[in-house]
C-alpha cells in the first residue's frame, strides 16, 4: 500500500497532511540550542512533542470526517487548503473561516499561539487589501500576490517576526549603537537584496515552513534600510535561528506535563547573516509609508489579530474547564464565594466569545472582503490583556496548594511503597489519587509553571505593548458619535434662554 506522502505524487490535490509537514521541517535548517547546532528538529527531545502538535493540525484537516469543515478549493489551483487562506466576501463565509480556526485551536486547547492560521491570516489581509501595494509598486504588489497564492497552494505553515530586537527603545533603528542590530537591506543586484541583522520573536519559527519578515514599529526618517518585507524558508543560508529556552526538553513526562511536553511552540532570534532575497519574494522595499500602511491600510493587522481572539475564545473555555473541575476535585464547589469565582471566570469567557461574535457582526465590506468590525478587534485586545493575567490569579486561588502538593514526578508512581503512600494523600471527594494527581497537574502546567509564565507573557505582548494596543483603540473608536450625543444634548439647552425665563419669571 502506498504511504500518505507517495499518494501525494500521484494526487497533487490532496488535503496536506501531518506526515507532510514532518518532512518539510527535516530540511536542514539552522537552530540553535544549548550551544549546539540541533539537527532535526522533528526528533529533538527540545521540540519534537510541538513539532507532532504542528502535524496533528495537518492531520486533523486531511481527516475525511473534517475536511469540508477545515479545506476548501483554492481558486486557481483547485488544491483543497485550510481555511485560513480563505478570502471571505460576506458574513457568512467569514464565519465558515472562524468555525475552521476554531476548531484547529480546539487541537490545541488555545496553547499554540502561532498556529499556521495566524501569519496566513495576515498575508490574507494583505492580499485582500492588495491595491495598497499596487499604489507603490506594481512589482512589489504582484510578488506579494504571487507568494500568497503559493503559499496557499502549498498550505505552508508560516512564522513571522515583525519587530526589531530591544536595545535602546529611545532610539530609532538607525541610532541603535550597532547599525547592523536592527535587520535592515545591505545591497542589491538584479536579483534581489541583501540584509542583515536581527529581528524578534519567531514563535513557531522552529515548526514553520518559511518566515515573514517585516516591521510594524513606527520607523523614522533615515530608517529607510529597515523598511522592508519579504519571505524567506526557514533553512535559507545565513539564517540562524536562535532558540530560547526549551520548556519541552524538561518537561520529559506528557503525566507530569501534559502542555509543555507538546505545546512549547518555542519563539527564536532570527537572525540574518547576509542572506539574499531574491526580487520575486520581496514586498515592500525600503519605503517607510508602505511599511506602515501594509498593516492598517489593508486588513491584514485586524485578521491577524482576529484569528488571536478566536485562539484566546478556545484556550478560555479550556481555563474554566481547568477551574470547575479543580472546584469538584476539591469539593468546593458549593460554595457561594466558589460559585462566584466561578460566575466571574464564567462572564469573562463570555466576553470575550461575545467580542468575537460581535466583530464578526458588526464586519464591513472593504476592499471588496468582508472584514470583522476594527475597533471591536482592538477593544478585545486591550480588554484580553489585562484579563488574562486576572483569569490565571483566580484559578490559583482556587486551587491552593493543590498543584503543589503533588509526587515529584511519575517516577514515585513506580515505586510500589511510594504509591501507596500517593494513594494514602492524593485525596478527593469527586476522583481517585490518580485521576487528582493528574487534573492538579495540568492545572500547575496552564497557569503556574515556567511554560504558563512564558504564556502570561505572550498573552500581554504577542499584540504589542498596552500602549500600542490602547492607542489603536483610540484611533478607531467612533469618536464623533460619542461626542455628537454629547454635542446634541448641549445643543438642547442655552443659557440665554434660562437667562431669559428666569428674568420672566422674576419680573
Ligand atoms: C512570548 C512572546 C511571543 C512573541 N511572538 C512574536 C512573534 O511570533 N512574532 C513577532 O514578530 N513578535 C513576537 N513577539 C514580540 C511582541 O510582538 C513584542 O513583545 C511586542 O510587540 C512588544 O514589543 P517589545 O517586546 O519590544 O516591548 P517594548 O516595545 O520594548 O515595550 C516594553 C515596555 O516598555 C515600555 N515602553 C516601551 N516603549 C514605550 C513607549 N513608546 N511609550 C510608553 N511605554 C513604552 C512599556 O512599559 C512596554 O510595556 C512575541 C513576544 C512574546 C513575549
Amino acid at each position: 500500500m502506498l504511504s500518505r506522502s507517495e499518494l501525494r505524487v500521484e494526487a497533487p490535490l490532496s488535503i496536506k497532511d501531518g506526515s507532510c509537514h514532518i518532512a518539510s521541517l527535516r530540511d536542514g535548517r539552522e537552530v540553535w540550542l544549548g550551544g549546539k547546532r540541533v539537527g532535526d528538529v522533528t526528533a529533538d527531545r527540545a521540540f519534537a512533542g510541538a513539532a507532532q502538535s504542528a502535524a496533528a493540525l495537518y492531520d486533523f484537516q486531511a481527516a475525511p470526517e473534517n475536511a469540508a469543515l477545515m479545506t476548501f478549493a483554492a481558486p486557481e489551483s483547485g488544491r483543497r487548503v485550510n481555511r485560513c487562506w480563505q478570502l471571505p466576501t460576506s458574513y457568512a463565509e467569514l464565519v465558515e473561516r472562524r468555525r475552521a480556526l476554531e476548531a484547529w485551536a480546539a487541537t490545541h486547547y488555545g496553547f499554540m499561539g502561532r498556529s499556521p492560521d495566524h501569519v496566513a491570516s495576515c498575508l490574507a489581509g494583505m492580499a485582500m487589501g492588495i491595491e495598497v501595494f499596487r499604489a507603490y509598486d506594481a512589482k512589489r504588489a504582484a510578488a506579494l500576490l504571487d507568494y500568497f497564492r503559493y503559499a496557499r497552494d502549498h498550505d505552508l505553515f508560516l512564522t513571522y517576526v515583525i519587530i526589531n530586537p530591544q536595545a535602546d527603545r529611545s532610539k530609532a533603528a538607525h541610532e541603535q549603537a550597532d547599525e547592523d542590530l536592527t535587520l535592515g537591506v545591505v545591497d542589491e543586484d538584479e536579483a534581489g537584496i541583501t540584509v542583515r541583522g536581527a529581528k524578534m520573536l519567531a514563535t513557531s519559527g522552529i515548526f514553520a515552513n518559511e518566515v515573514f519578515v517585516a516591521c510594524i514599529q513606527p520607523l523614522a526618517p533615515g530608517d529607510e534600510r529597515y523598511a522592508v518585507s519579504f519571505v524567506t524558508p526557514m533553512n535559507t543560508t545565513g539564517l540562524k535561528i536562535l532558540s530560547r529556552k526549551s520548556y519541552e526538553a524538561a518537561a520529559p513526562s506528557r503525566f507530569d506535563n501534559p502542555l509543555a511536553s507538546r505545546f512549547d511552540e518555542n519563539d527564536a532570534i532570527l537572525y540574518f547573516e547576509d542572506v539574499k532575497i531574491p526580487w520575486e519574494r520581496v514586498f515592500v522595499d525600503r519605503d517607510i509609508a508602505l511599511s506602515q500602511k501594509q498593516w492598517h491600510a489593508t486588513p491584514a493587522h485586524v485578521f491577524q489579530n482576529y484569528q488571536c481572539q478566536i485562539r484566546l475564545m478556545v484556550k478560555m473555555r479550556f481555563l474554566l474547564g481547568v477551574a470547575r473541575k479543580i472546584a469538584e476535585a476539591n469539593g468546593i464547589l458549593a460554595f457561594p464565594g466558589v460559585r462566584e469565582t466561578l460566575g466571574q471566570l464564567a462572564a469573562e469567557a463570555g466576553l470575550v466569545e461575545g467580542l468575537v461574535y460581535g466583530m464578526e457582526a458588526k464586519g464591513t465590506v472593504a476592499h471588496g472582503h468582508y472584514v470583522p468590525d476594527r475597533h471591536l478587534l482592538y477593544s478585545a485586545q486591550v480588554l484580553t490583556q489585562q484579563l488574562y493575567g486576572k483569569v490565571i490569579t483566580s484559578l490559583r486561588e482556587l486551587a491552593g496548594g493543590g498543584m503543589i502538593m503533588l509526587p515529584s514526578g511519575i517516577e514515585d508512581f513506580a515505586d510500589p511503597k511510594l504509591r501507596q503512600l500517593i494513594n494514602k494523600t492524593q485525596k478527593s471527594p469527586a476522583v481517585a489519587p490518580e485521576e487528582r494527581v493528574k487534573l492538579f497537574k495540568l492545572a500547575w502546567d496552564a497557569v503556574g509553571s515556567e511554560f504558563a509564565s512564558r504564556h502570561a507573557q505572550y498573552e500581554m505582548f504577542y499584540a504589542g505593548a498596552t500602549f500600542v494596543t490602547r492607542g489603536h483603540s483610540f484611533r478607531t473608536y467612533d469618536w464623533p458619535s460619542a461626542t455628537g450625543m454629547v454635542d446634541r444634548l448641549m445643543a438642547s439647552y442655552d443659557l440665554d434662554e434660562e437667562l431669559a425665563r428666569l428674568k420672566k419669571d422674576t419680573t
